[in-house]
């Protein structure tokens, strides 16, 4: 028996299906913002992610899918969509007018330790807009993440939300970093010790305790913020305010990736216990550049679906839509009611054709697929061109079987099902 790959899933019935509403909210909303969508390729050369997300990142040094492809290339699977939008804005000349706005969704793959809404590929539906740096910009991008959220049906979250300032505070505070953490580097995991020379504020990602600890007592962000940075996180939050969004100042925020400059925010549930993050974003102020585009700045987000999926009820989405049976008695009607359902298609009814086994067996795997009426096709409906109409659930005698016209059936079964 073969099994997925560990960390992965395979989505159908209820989670398909959630799948889907959230995707196809999301880009509805995304539209309302002036958001169109676009499809990246899965793999990408691994420099695209390497030079955007950061070689320090776990994302780039322990979780990425990379392998030399037959003609000798070193590609990745995609650990996130950002960088691949923005590869492909440049590839494809994208930016001549700006802002450019564009959605995306679909599997991203990290090898992490799979656990509670922690797979190895998970999906992701996410937006970037390009080429339009404004406080109002950040404010309208996360009020349209909100929107998403409370779109789907999720109304139980919070915004956590930092600054990151601009290159002089990032200068200012890494060294302001180096040397708190300079005092405590005998206490520090390898991998911060390594970070400590290369790229200090990943320090404060760290996921092993010890880091976590001293952290706790690490400078403040806050302390080293340019006039300019300062001012425009301050707009940020005023106009999170106005817009009514509920956020909370997080000065330890600094997101998983490095690309990041000025706003940074990430999404948790409040609804119950799942405590990992639903959603992030930020500003990148270089990444358009790395590849090639024009030196502007950036803001986006994406939610985990996977982790949204877990936060919707099961119930909901538990409906089946109501179909019809088309059901030949026999196999000398098949053509006969084969013409019926194609017309029923044609109408745009949900239906199935029942056409193997008895009369007996097609009924009960009517009832089993959860068709609402059947409609049952013998020599005489044939001959007679009017048709046996059941309504599957109905329970009074009287009312449960009909005799329709064949002239009618359409319309009659759109009217009743
Ligand atoms: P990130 O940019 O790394 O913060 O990822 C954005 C969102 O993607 C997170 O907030 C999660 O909802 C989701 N996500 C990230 N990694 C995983 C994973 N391994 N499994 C499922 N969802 C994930």
């Amino acid at each position: 028996m073969f099994r997925p790959i560990r960390g992965m899933k395979d989505l159908y019935g209820v989670s398909a299906k959630k799948y889907e509403y959230i995707t196809e909210v999301a880009t509805k909303i995304g539209a309302k913002y002036g958001y169109s969508l676009i499809t990246t390729p899965t793999v990408e050369a691994t420099e695209v992610f390497q030079r955007s997300i950061g070689d320090e990142t776990d994302v780039v040094s322990k979780e990425m899918y990379t392998f030399v492809d037959k003609g000798g290339d070193s590609i990745t699977l995609r650990p996130e969509g950002t960088a691949g939008v923005m590869r492909a804005i440049v590839s494809n000349n994208l930016a001549q007018s700006l802002p450019v706005k564009l959605m995306y969704h679909g599997e991203m793959f990290r090898y992490d330790r799979p656990q509670k809404g922690r797979y190895r590929q998970f999906h992701q539906v996410g937006a970037e807009c390009v080429g339009d740096k404004s406080p109002y910009t950040d404010a309208t991008l996360i009020c349209m993440a909100t929107e998403i959220l409370s779109g789907i049906g999720i109304f139980d979250f919070k915004v956590l939300l930092n600054t990151l300032g601009d290159k002089e505070t990032r200068e200012a505070y890494t060294k302001g970093l180096v040397k708190y953490f300079s005092r405590h580097e005998d206490k520090l995991s390898e991998d911060s010790k390594r970070r400590l020379g290369k790229n200090p504020m990943r320090i404060l990602d760290s996921k092993d305790e010890g880091d976590r600890e001293i952290c706790q007592m690490a400078p403040l962000i806050t302390d080293y913020l340019s006039k300019e940075s300062a001012q425009y996180f301050r707009k940020v939050c005023e106009l999170l305010e106005v817009c009514d969004i509920n956020f909370e100042v997080d000065n330890f925020l600094v997101r998983g990736l490095d690309y990041y400059s000025e706003t940074a925010f990430e999404f948790k549930s409040t609804a119950g216990d799942y405590d990992d993050a639903i959603g992030g974003g930020g500003r990148y102020d270089d990444l358009l550049k790395v590849f090639g585009g024009a030196d502007v700045s950036g803001i986006g987000f994406a939610f985990g679906v996977e982790r949204l999926m877990l936060l919707l009820d099961d119930e909901k989405f538990k409906e089946d839509i109501r179909k019809v049976a088309v059901i030949p008695v026999t196999d000398d009607e098949n053509d006969y009611a084969f013409q019926l359902l194609k017309s029923l298609y044609e109408a745009g009814v949900p239906s199935e054709f029942i056409h193997h086994g008895n009369l007996g067996k097609k009924m009960k795997v009517a009832d089993r697929q959860n068709c609402k009426i059947a409609i049952i096709i013998g020599e005489d409906e044939v001959k007679n061109e009017v048709y046996t109409v059941k309504f599957m659930d109905c329970t009074d005698d009287r009312e449960k079987t009909k005799s329709v016209a064949a002239a009618n059936i359409v319309s009659f079964i759109k009217h009743n099902l």
